[in-house]
């Protein structure tokens, strides 16, 4: 019989009463240290003593009044997020898919009002995560989450992440917009080859596209920058940021220029739900923390000793870490067994992380991680490495 709650996701049997920080307490009363951080959403960890202060005091004033009306906590997050960005403008919605919808339809309007309708083709890449709309799936082109799902929306044109080759042949005159994420999280946390994305922007330049990422996961600081493009030294046209956002909280962003922007006016596009004072006062507070002064610097000098420290369980542990991939705290480790096998050996010895593509583990700490939670980790990590060093040990000898 259907469990109650639709059985969409194969869940871990654990159930969390509270969280602290960096921390998980499990309903048996067991710590977990949250390295999986809600997959990149607990930007600053859990029962933030200044976002618990936000939401209570917001909650107390008022939720949701619609967009029929003029929302100061929306307008007071999206100049925060447009003095921050490159962008003029921003959308608020509810999630990362809604954000990347709504960077999908800004980009075919974009040319449909500026005379080329015909331009609503988007290069996509190979192993990219958009959402699961109808649209995002579309755009990511991944078999395995369309099947079953209909006809699969056009336009989009996948090619395989990294080759500026191939995206050069996929233009055509039907080509609007170029839709990438600065490293693929979902995908395996996959970084492109260094220049690439300077080397779309230029092409985007040269051929009248928009170059539109999809930040749902890099931005709000995970990778040491505010927004993950910071480190290529271009900008966007169109960013859809989630996740880290909200802290939480569910909302979403689509931030723009201008002139990226120029075809959305009143009635183009819409949320019901989208930039509500609850949720943007949450997020206020969020993005208030990670542009406080020292706060990613701090991030990155955490993610730097991290990774030095899981270079050495990596030498330690050949048979079982391939690779360590990712910038700033959005880590990436290549398995050499099942990563499934690592994730659950990580979480019995209190370490959460989350599986993704090509065989990586994911490690996304909250950004308020210390040198403390960082030896926790390597320590907890390394245990996980040695169970799965003696049970591959166990198999051999039992198939001998
Ligand atoms: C998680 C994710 C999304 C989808 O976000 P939802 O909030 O689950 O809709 C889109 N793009 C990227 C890069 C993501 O990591």
């Amino acid at each position: 019989m259907v469990t109650p709650l639709m059985p969409t996701y194969a869940r871990a049997d654990l159930v969390f009463e509270r969280g602290e920080g960096c921390w998980l307490v499990a309903t048996d009363g067991k710590r977990y240290l949250d390295f999986a951080g809600g997959v990149a959403v607990n930007a600053l960890g859990h029962a933030h003593p200044k976002l618990v202060e936000a939401i209570t005091a917001q909650a107390q004033k008022l939720w949701h009044v619609s967009n029929l009306f003029r929302i100061k906590e929306a307008e007071t997050l999206a100049e925060k997020l447009v003095k921050a960005s490159f962008a003029d403008t921003v959308f608020f919605c509810n999630s990362g898919a809604e954000a990347m919808e709504c960077a999908i339809k800004m980009a075919r309007k974009y040319h449909s009002v500026s005379g080329h309708p015909e331009k609503m083709r988007i290069i996509s890449f190979d192993g990219s995560f958009h959402g699961r709309t109808l649209a995002t799936l579309a755009a990511a082109g991944a078999q395995k989450y369309l099947e079953g799902f209909g006809p699969v929306l056009g336009g989009f044109d996948q090619v395989p992440y990294g080759d500026l080759e191939a995206v050069k042949k996929a233009i055509t005159p039907e080509t609007g917009a170029i839709l990438i994420e600065p490293i693929e999280g979902e995908g395996g946390v996959r970084v492109p080859p260094p220049g690439f994305l300077k080397a779309l922007r230029q092409i985007c330049d040269e051929r009248g596209l928009l170059l539109v990422l999809d930040e749902v996961q890099t931005g709000i600081g995970r990778t040491g920058k505010f927004f993950a493009y910071e480190w290529s030294g271009v900008t966007p046209d169109i960013l859809g940021t989630a996740k880290g956002l909200g802290g939480g909280f569910p909302i979403g962003a689509c931030l723009a220029t201008e002139e990226a922007a120029k075809g959305m006016k009143a009635g183009s596009h819409g949320s019901t739900f989208g930039g509500n004072p609850l949720a943007t006062t949450v997020a206020g507070a969020v993005v208030d923390i990670v542009l406080e002064k020292g706060f990613l610097a701090r991030v990155n000098k955490m993610a730097l000793l991290f990774k030095q420290r899981l270079a050495e369980l990596k030498d330690r542990h050949p048979k079982i870490i391939a690779e360590i991939r990712g910038e700033g705290l959005l880590i990436g480790l290549r398995m050499i067994p099942p990563n499934g096998d690592f994730v659950a050996a990580a979480r019995e010895q209190g370490l959460l992380t989350a599986a993704a593509g090509e065989n990586v583990v994911r490690i996304l700490p909250p950004l308020i991680i210390g040198e403390e939670e960082i030896s926790e980790a390597v320590n907890r990590i390394s245990a996980a490495c040695k169970a799965l060093e003696t049970s591959v040990a166990a198999e051999r000898g039992a198939a001998e």
